[in-house]
């Protein structure tokens, strides 16, 4: 019954009550026991921390193909549920690689490993058999702030500065007085890049402020890129988002900045609080460097699993709704109490399970949704989003009958049962409405992004959808405990410091499966409202976003 029906159109209150029927069936649907059991299953040590083209991503793929086949949906990809993808692999060989930086004349000496690291160069295109790939760059050193150049938000680090045929020296991050979201678009590191490329860059050093070392450590980032970078390749074997124009590109640590600053105009700690106080900067250093670069390569196929449900309008079948959640980890990592094995359990078991789950609550509706639905199981998440990327570029069904994406990284709720969400992306497009109508009948508050620094908004696989003009949302999650001992802010900031991307992240940290089955449901409407209305999600008016990219995704009918 709607209490709302004299203030409301009975519009409004049909899909109201179809919300609760449907939140529900979900309810009933979704049980706890099988998020964890699909969870112990996919961060057993046995799979080895599911790194893409490693037998144990190959096996969390075909238990989450096996599920999917036992639940009655149809593969995605012309009878199967892989959908291949090609990756170029790049690991430095750390001997015969280098970073020197002379400095008024004077050399400097760098350690590798502990001044910086330097990032693998790729063979474009990527060799049939693997070997060395090499690069060589040496140049006149500049520093550009964040690097950012943003003219929507009247703010250019590169104003004044001519960086032709320099390397340039990029903080990471953005400036904190953007809005969240497009704080992190430019954060992102291909923005960055293709901006120091149009402005004539030949080489690139990042540093950190002070503060980030906190949330990444020196000794926690050398090894996740020691352990090699991944780029998705075409069907030329040409490596995606690798831009051979920078020439090279090192990490400095702390100490490695603060040798690169000796004798620059402005000292480090100076050119940080310009950054942090959000003003642009760019001044040229009194250094040149040498950045030589040796990579092996291989190449590896690791799959994206996909399944579909038909919708059962015939008008809008043929629009999609397309869920997705990272089923690859990082693999071995530096061991802790012994263990060496990244299991992921939350990052993103807890979101795989999470959508097999919500999967199978759709399998079992009485009569399907409206619209499609697409589940779409990622790989190389970790490696930068890039099975969602490929994905995002070549679907399995027409882009423009994409109408939106549901990504879930990490079941919300999972950390403790939680009175808020924190909806990433979903102010950008009426996805807001579906995510407050869908919070709403679940009795959650909405929590702004309590951690902008962390730009998760472009650390997930909806942002590749966002990339092809896709309105997408990603439900994280909340900070205010139900329990009111429990400072929720506090624990998921303490979790990014002593288990995110370690062995730490394994089936003995403390759980609330209740609240993740929850959180679940929560997802399982937001994509029903999505797939039950007459018109598709569209982005806002003048979003940032939606001009950007909204062209790219040319506009899908309504169906009538
Ligand atoms: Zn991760």
């Amino acid at each position: 019954m709607c209490f709302f029906l004299a203030l409301i159109s009975a519009a409004a209150c049909a899909q109201s009550s179809s919300d609760r029927a449907a939140a529900d069936f979900a309810a009933k649907a979704i049980h706890p026991e099988q998020i964890r059991a699909h969870m112990r299953f996919l961060a057993d040590s046995l799979l080895q921390g599911r790194a893409p083209g490693t037998p144990g991503y190959d096996i969390a793929a075909h238990y989450v193909a096996s599920e999917l086949e036992g639940m009655g949906l149809h593969p995605g990809i012309g009878g199967s549920w892989y959908q291949p993808v090609a990756f170029e692999k790049a690991v430095n060989d750390s001997s015969p690689g280098s970073l020197s930086l002379t400095i008024n004349g004077q050399e400097q000496a760098l350690v590798e490993s502990k001044d910086y690291v330097l990032s693998p160069w790729f063979a474009s295109p990527a060799p049939k058999e693997g070997g060395k790939a090499e690069s060589d760059v040496s140049a006149p050193v500049a520093f550009v702030g964040f690097g950012v150049t943003a003219p929507d938000r009247n703010y250019d680090d590169y104003a004044g500065i001519d960086v032709h045929g320099k390397i340039v020296v990029i903080i990471y991050g953005a400036p904190s007085t953007f809005p969240s979201t497009e704080r992190a678009y430019y954060s992102d590191g291909v923005t960055k890049a293709k901006n120091a490329i149009a402005h004539g860059a030949v080489g690139a050093i990042s540093i950190s402020l002070t503060e980030d070392w906190k949330r990444f450590p020196w000794d926690w980032i050398v090894p996740q890129i020691k352990a090699g970078s991944l780029r998705w390749l075409d069907k030329n074997g040409v490596p995606f988002d690798f831009f051979p124009q920078i020439r090279g590109r090192a990490f400095l640590s702390q100490q490695g900045a603060e040798t690169l600053f000796k004798g620059a105009p402005k000292s480090l700690d100076e050119a940080f609080a310009t950054a942090r106080a959000g003003k642009p900067q760019s001044f040229a250093l009194p250094a040149t460097a040498h950045i030589h670069t040796v990579t092996t390569q291989s190449v590896i196929e690791s799959p994206n699993i996909v399944a579909e449900l038909k919708g059962s309008d015939p008008a809008l079948r043929d629009q999609y709704v397309v869920y997705t959640a990272h089923v690859d980890h990082l693999g071995i990592c530096p061991a802790v109490e012994g263990d060496n094995v990244c299991h992921g359990a939350m990052d993103n078991a807890s979101g795989t399970a999470s959508l097999l789950e919500i999967a199978r609550a759709y399998a079992s509706l009485p009569k399907p949704p409206r619209r499609s639905l697409l589940f779409v199981f990622v790989t190389g998440e970790e490696k930068g989003l890039l099975g969602s990327d490929y994905f995002a570029h070549f679907p399995t069904v027409p882009l423009k009958s994409i109408v939106a994406n549901v990504n879930i990284d990490g079941a919300p709720g999972l950390y403790f049962s939680s009175k808020d969400i924190v909806p990433l992306g979903s102010e950008h497009s009426s996805l807001g409405n579906d995510v407050s109508a869908a919070a709403k009948e679940l009795g959650y508050e909405l929590s702004p992004d309590p951690m902008p620094e962390e730009v998760a908004f472009i650390r997930s696989d909806q942002y590749s959808f966002v990339l092809q003009g896709v309105p997408a949302v990603d439900i994280t999650d909340g900070v205010k405990a139900t329990d009111p001992k429990v400072n929720g802010l506090e624990v998921i900031k303490k979790w990014l410091v002593t288990r995110y991307h370690t062995p730490l992240d394994n089936m003995d940290q403390p759980m609330d499966l209740d609240s993740a089955a929850k959180g679940s449901v929560l997802n399982f409407l937001v994509g029903y409202r999505v797939a039950q209305q007459d018109s598709p999600p569209t982005w806002n008016k003048g979003d940032f976003f939606g001009t950007t990219f909204g062209p790219r995704h040319s506009a899908v009918g309504t169906g009538e």
